[in-house]
């Protein structure tokens, strides 16, 4: 059964034997993600490596998705590896402390004293542990635990409602997305986005070393899903992720389910991609099944139309990554069984000036009336394939594509399964018989079916498409 959504999963210990890791893309990865807030970049190199071999040896198309660590505010070390928080205690947060005690805390971040004030909130280490600031003195933060408990090594620090100053680019990052762009990374996540300058700014600096990746931002700062704020990051992305984990220390966790559909809507409108991410199969950590709670969030992500979904400690770190895909899987298809198509409620107040946009979208809608077998479109950059996966005609999408980067995109789009034309001549009709060959070579038509095919003519011009037929396979072979 094919599945529409796509699965992102997060690389680590858990995932690092070439065995396990096959088994993971077998069992139905489209994309992994390398989180660069752990390990050296020789580490990542050499997993993109591997990465690239199974891709080849299984015939899969796996995408690589690069995360920078991005501005995670922590706190120090402590002489014992953690201390123990109790209610109402005085604790202090100060900058110029080394190694932290039972009394105080170092940070990382050294300009947490001018960004708070009395009053603030602080939640450390998603938000487990709650300290009330009472006063700032100089570089030292003055609180009192409201909520206690183990406060170890390193954990981060999140202000309630935000407004932490930090750029979104540290110098690792920026060092990061070098890496990225040398293990030609297919998407670059940036952390803590607060506006599109940030991202414009992670896009000159991948483009400057030569990085062809698509941008995505990870929504999780109170200040992003602003309504300004949030239309700013989406038209300077190409994609979003739901960053539920710091989205829901920021702007507290009973706003995110609502933020979550709003967010994914307004992407879809906006053509950019979607991953809904963090704690979706959590228990999968230390359990073989996951919840019946998890199984819902996850079907209720497909539901509200996001393009992927994310595991991140269940397949980095968790006893059971091979079991978290297959289970995301199974949920993923279901869910998709049960979703109504409403294409003609979707297309409503949808304008189309575009010429390639135009014929996409008729493209869509033949397919649909016509219940066609599949829709092919020979797509240079991939972009006839993003508009048309925007709606859900529940009809498959393949993506024809000589471009490596395109087809390597595309496996995060919705609804889209790229698949290699080896043909980069200029004759149209050579290039249409191509198509159906590795359309039929591939199992997805046989002689005989139906299918609606977009295609730009002259032959080879990215953003050409200008021509949609119907076509019924095999037909112009036998005559
Ligand atoms: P992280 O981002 O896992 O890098 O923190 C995702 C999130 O915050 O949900
Ligand atoms: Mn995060």
């Amino acid at each position: 059964m094919l599945r529409s959504t796509k699965i992102v999963a997060t690389l680590g210990p858990a995932s690092s034997d070439p065995v396990v890791l096959e088994r993971m893309v077998r069992a139905g990865v489209d994309v992994v993600r390398l989180n660069f807030s752990h390990g050296t970049a020789d580490d990542h190199l050499a997993r993109a490596t591997l990465v690239k071999e199974i891709s080849r040896k299984t015939g899969r198309t796996v995408g690589i998705m690069c995360d920078l660590q991005g501005p995670k505010i922590r706190v120090g070390t402590f002489k014992d590896g953690k201390v123990t928080l109790a209610r109402g205690q005085k604790f202090v947060l100060d900058a110029t402390c080394e190694l932290g005690d039972g009394e105080r805390a170092g940070l990382d971040y050294k300009e947490l004293p001018r960004d708070v004030a009395e009053g603030a909130v602080l939640l450390l280490d998603d938000g487990k542990i709650v300290l009330d600031v009472v006063a700032v003195r100089g570089d030292e933060v003055h609180t009192t635990v409201r909520h206690g408990g183990v406060l170890s090594n390193n954990k981060g620090i999140n202000r309630q409602g935000g407004g932490l100053t930090a750029p979104a680019l540290t110098p690792k990052d920026i060092e990061d997305i070098r890496t990225a762009a040398r293990l030609s990374a297919d998407f670059l996540a940036v952390s803590f986005p607060k506006s599109g300058a940030d991202m414009y700014m992670a896009r000159e600096l991948l483009r400057a070393c030569g990085g062809k990746a698509f941008l995505i931002a990870k929504i999780e700062r109170a200040e992003a899903v602003a309504p300004g704020a949030l239309n700013d990051i989406m038209n300077a992305c190409d994609g979003i992720m739901v960053a539920r984990g710091d989205l829901a220390v920021e702007v507290g966790d009973a706003s995110v389910p609502a933020l979550q559909k709003r967010m994914i809507r307004l992407a879809r409108e906006s053509n950019k991609l979607t991953i809904t991410a963090t704690q979706m199969m959590e228990s999968m950590i230390a359990s073989p099944v996951p919840t019946r709670a998890e199984v819902s969030d996850v079907a209720n992500a497909v539901l509200d139309g996001t393009d992927a979904v994310m595991l991140s400690a269940e397949s980095a770190s968790g006893r059971y990554p091979v079991e978290a895909i297959e289970a995301m899987d199974r949920i993923c298809v279901e869910a998709e069984q049960t979703q109504p198509v409403q294409l003609e409620r979707e297309f409503l107040n949808r304008v189309f000036t575009r010429v390639d946009q135009s014929i996409a979208m008729a493209g869509l809608f033949t397919a649909f009336h016509l219940k066609v077998k599949c829709i092919a479109t020979l797509t240079e950059s991939g972009s006839t394939a993003l508009w048309m996966s925007r709606l859900n005609c529940g009809v498959p999408i393949y993506a024809l594509t000589a471009q490596t980067a395109t087809r390597y995109r595309c496996a995060l789009y919705r609804d889209v399964y790229p698949l290699m034309v080896k043909y980069v001549g200029h004759d149209r009709e050579e290039l249409l018989g191509e198509a159906e060959k590795v359309l039929v070579d591939n199992g997805v038509v046989k002689d005989g079916d139906i299918i609606v095919l977009t295609i730009g003519e002259p032959i080879g011009k990215s953003g050409g498409t200008n021509t949609m037929k119907i076509v019924r396979v095999g037909e112009h072979r036998k005559g």
